[in-house]
């Protein structure tokens, strides 16, 4: 599939991969916004979150590990942001569903 995350994952192109299991893939963004700026992605494909199937665990084993490498990249204490974009005006660029996890200094929100 000519899909850039799914190479980042089939190791067809370079990554920082900073967490992997069997179903999630994690590395730091390429450009980023942060001074910790990681994206989270499941291994399966899904161009956004309203392909995920409805009941499906995958969001849920998503927040679970952007937390836990949140805490592990020593974000808990001063707090982090988890950011999902969806479509075109979500400002989604890549379509593979990724969360951002994005901490290491305060960032105001909303977005303009
Ligand atoms: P989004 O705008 O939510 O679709 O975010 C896509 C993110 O992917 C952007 O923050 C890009 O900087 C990031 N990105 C694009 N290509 C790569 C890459 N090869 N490795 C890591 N991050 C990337
Ligand atoms: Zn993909």
């Amino acid at each position: 599939m000519d899909c850039l995350f799914c190479k980042l994952i089939r190791r067809e192109k370079p990554a920082n991969i900073v967490y992997e299991d069997e179903s999630v893939f994690a590395f730091t963004d390429i450009k980023p916004v942060a001074p910790v700026h990681v994206l989270l992605i499941p291994k399966e494909h899904f161009e956004t979150i309203a392909d995920v199937p409805e009941g499906s665990p995958l969001m849920a084993v998503l927040t679970d590990r952007a937390v836990k490498i949140a805490d592990q990249l020593g974000l808990s204490r001063d707090g982090f942001r988890l950011v999902l974009n969806n479509g075109d005006n979500g400002g989604q660029t890549v379509y593979h569903l990724h969360i951002h996890l994005l901490g290491g200094r305060f960032m105001t929100w909303p977005p303009g």
